[in-house]
């Protein structure tokens, strides 16, 4: 099994409810040992994959995250990330089959839920065998890997006090240091509590994320991408859509350390006919992408505190392009802990469980 494994290319896929993400890893260094055969199905697939940057209708590399300089397995090379809808799947298989890829290999790498619902179509239309890894070993795996292998993977957002202010700025993520948080927001969220390289525990979930956005978004706004929800938040105003602190005490509630600008009720505006009157479309997505990030927030610091662990990592494709999220993660985190909880970012944000997948190559 393991010389089937090792065959080039390298696959690590991660099949889940809104979003497959592939990663592939292309090695540089040169080794005699490769077949002719193998050279040449690999230099096939490499070339397609790395010389295009969109793939069929809904393929997408995305090259401003590939990792160069890698090592996998002894082997120097390139990490490439790619990721399409998962509805688009047997569009995938077709071009998968067209181009080769699966001639190439025998077995992939796959984790998440589609690993699963998936086999049967992966062994039927590609005679390809999947190797499952469970999600959240993956994903853990994958990260530590991710953070150990680039200085400025992490980031943090300083000065969020409230808005524009606020920007990035690197965070020297000591991984090597137990426990902290991870906050997985994909379709729906996970939180995970890591005490060591191989310890960790889920201890709590939502679900209540990424994909309760984007399908709010879609029945309020009428949208249809992601992107277009996240572009509509961006020129909203959630203070027509939510009722605040001050709609209600004309003020603070000061007693409880409650300034007027909190949101005191989501949505709290809109049994009101007339406030539904004045509201657009991109009021209504900022108002939905505020209410399922705070609310994720609010979950992410209790279990913080309940775990008394300062750090917690936020991942998941929830939030690509999404820096509205970020700030008020930030914002949240910071505020309601007195500076105590740290909110961190990474810039492989959705793609860790499918490079833990693909890691376990390494084994
Ligand atoms: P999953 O493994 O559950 O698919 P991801 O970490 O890939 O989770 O995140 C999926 C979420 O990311 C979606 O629910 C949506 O909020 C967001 N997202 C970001 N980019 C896209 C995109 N291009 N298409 C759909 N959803 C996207």
């Amino acid at each position: 099994a393991l010389t089937e494994m090792n065959a080039m290319p390298w696959f690590g896929m991660d099949i889940g409810g809104t979003l497959s993400k592939l990663v592939f890893f292309e090695p540089k260094d040169a080794i005699s040992e490769k077949t002719e055969d193998e050279t040449q199905l690999m230099s096939n697939v490499t070339k397609y994959l790395t010389k295009n940057s969109a793939y069929g209708k809904s393929g997408h590399r995305d090259a401003h995250q590939q990792m160069d300089n890698v090592k996998i397995c002894n082997r120097i090379g390139t990490l490439h990330f790619i990721r399409f809808p998962t509805s688009e799947m047997n569009n995938f298989l077709e071009l998968a089959k067209r181009k080769g890829m699966a001639a190439s290999v025998s077995t992939v790498c796959a984790t998440g839920g589609g690993a699963f619902k998936f086999e049967e179509n992966f062994k039927n239309e590609l005679n390809l065998k999947l190797c499952k890894c469970d999600e959240l070993d993956s994903l853990i795996r994958g990260l530590l890997f991710t953070v150990a292998s680039n200085n400025n993977e992490c980031y943090f957002w300083s000065q969020c006090t409230e808005d524009e202010q606020c920007s990035t700025q690197e965070y020297t993520f000591q991984y090597n240091k137990y426990p902290f948080i991870v906050v997985n927001i994909g379709s729906g969220v996970s939180v995970l509590a890591v005490y060591g390289p191989n310890n960790y525990k889920r201890i709590s979930g939502t679900s209540i994320g990424g994909g309760t956005f984007l399908g709010l978004c879609s029945l309020l706004t009428g949208c249809n991408t992601f992107e277009e929800a996240i572009e509509l938040a961006a020129n909203g105003d959630n203070t027509k859509v939510d009722k605040l602190v001050r709609d209600i005490y004309g003020g603070s509630y000061s007693r409880f350390g409650l300034p007027g600008e909190l949101v005191a009720s989501s949505f709290g505006h809109m049994n009101s006919k007339e406030k539904r009157a004045q509201v657009s479309r991109e009021d209504l997505a900022r108002a939905t992408l505020v209410t399922i990030t705070n609310n994720i927030a609010s979950i992410a610091r209790m279990c913080a505190l309940n775990e008394r662990i300062d750090r917690v990592c936020f991942v998941g494709n929830f939030l690509r392009v999404n820096p509205i999220s970020m700030k008020l993660l930030s914002h949240a985190m910071d505020y309601w802990s007195n500076g105590s909880q740290k909110a961190i970012f990474l810039n492989h944000e959705g793609y860790f469980g499918a490079i833990g997948c693909l890691l376990s190559f390494d084994e």
